[in-house]
């Protein structure tokens, strides 16, 4: 069973949200474990161009400071999308992680693009799982000796949520990587329900989706499984087959995601923000209504006792009038009144599985 620590949204005077990411900091014993001279991954999701949900940089300087403090190397940190969009590649994910407010006056830390400019800087680390015996993680971040790894915690149309075990399992992978993650998810587009608008087609990066007498069809030798076109159908044609395309892609992401902290043991430690829990991640490049109010920050050095338990806390939140999740009760899964068919089961309990970490945890309030 696993620690989480968990500091509510409620704040004060003399208490703002800073002041509580600084008692979950020192709380976690993060700084102990962190050496002089050791260069420190900070794993964030920079939004892209147009979200306004993505988590607030000012978030960042806490951390970078801790990590200085203790004479080390902090750097904020991602790797490039598979799908078109303003980070596919490392000149374009830097100007979005600038334009979006990931600057040193305001975090602390410079920003360096885990895997360069083309996704050609990784390392290959052996995981021995059931899909994969190797797998190919962002090179500055499988490098770095330590890692804080900072997750906006909110909904998703494959994993169910997003959070820190997705945030470094298909956050960290190369583009390489992440197309074998999304392989055996591949969308259709339901005849009638689509209008021909051409959105998905514009969308798809590649070019998989073809338009003919006024619908469109997805080429399934083309498509790579990335879920992009689910995501920006405003008629919800586009749409997801079976749910045991979803758990492989979960399960995929839980040996990523083992790959990524394989040489990082007592090393790395993660942090949900449970705050604008949208019903959508952070790749779209708008921000929909949350699903539940503002819950507060978790922490811990598991990330599957940390992401079961702010599901949990999502979980039991009353859902907000008007968003996705009206009209969901108490206990009930928020995320699913939007996508009903993305079940975390599969990463959460394969994530255990493997030895990535446990679901029973105890919860210290701070
Ligand atoms: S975005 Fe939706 S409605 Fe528009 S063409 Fe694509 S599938 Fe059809
Ligand atoms: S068709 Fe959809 S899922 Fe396939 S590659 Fe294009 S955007 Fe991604």
């Amino acid at each position: 069973m696993s620690e989480v620590y968990f500091t509510p949204r409620k704040s004060s005077w003399n208490n703002s949200m800073i002041d509580k990411v600084e008692t979950l900091i020192g709380k976690t014993g993060l700084v102990s474990s962190i050496n002089p001279n050791d260069t420190v991954a900070i794993k964030v999701h920079f939004g892209e161009g147009g979200l306004t949900t993505f988590l607030r940089p000012v978030y960042a300087r806490p951390f970078s400071d801790a990590v200085k403090k203790a004479g080390a190397l902090p750097f904020l940190t991602d790797a490039n999308t598979i799908y078109k969009g303003t980070r596919c590649d490392g000149v374009n994910h830097l100007k979005t992680a600038l334009k979006n407010g990931f600057v040193y006056s305001v975090t602390g830390a410079p920003v360096v693009i885990a895997d360069g400019i083309n996704s050609r800087n990784f390392e290959e680390v052996e995981v021995n799982g059931k899909y994969f015996k190797k797998v190919k993680i962002a090179g500055e971040a499988q490098r770095a000796k330590a890692m804080i790894v900072l997750s906006h915690f909110k909904g998703h149309e494959i994993f169910g949520f997003g959070g820190g075990i997705k945030n470094i399992g298909m956050g960290l992978a190369v583009k390489e990587g992440k197309l074998t993650l999304h392989s055996t998810t591949k969308p259709k587009i339901k005849k009638n329900k689509c209008v021909g608008c051409g959105l998905c087609v514009s969308w798809c990066f590649r070019d998989a989706i073809e338009s003919k007498d006024g619908r469109c069809f997805i080429n399934k030798e083309r498509c790579s499984g990335c879920g992009q076109c689910i995501m920006v159908c405003p008629h919800k044609a586009a749409v997801f087959k079976w749910q045991k395309d979803f758990s492989a892609v979960q399960e995929k992401t839980a040996e990523y995601a083992l790959g990524a902290l394989k040489n990082k043991k007592n090393k790395t430690w993660f942090f949900n923000f449970l705050l604008d829990i949208t019903p959508e991640c952070d790749c779209l490049s708008y921000s929909d209504s949350p699903l539940v109010g503002d819950i507060g920050i978790l922490a811990s050095s598991d990330p599957v006792s940390l992401d079961q338990a702010s599901y949990d806390l999502v979980c039991r939140a009353a859902a907000m009038p008007g968003s996705k999740a009206d009209g969901a009760l108490i206990g009930e899964d928020k995320f699913r009144k939007g996508y009903p068919q993305a079940d975390p089961e599969a990463l959460l309990s394969y994530a255990q599985k493997i030895g990535l970490g446990e679901r029973k945890y105890t919860l210290e309030k701070l």
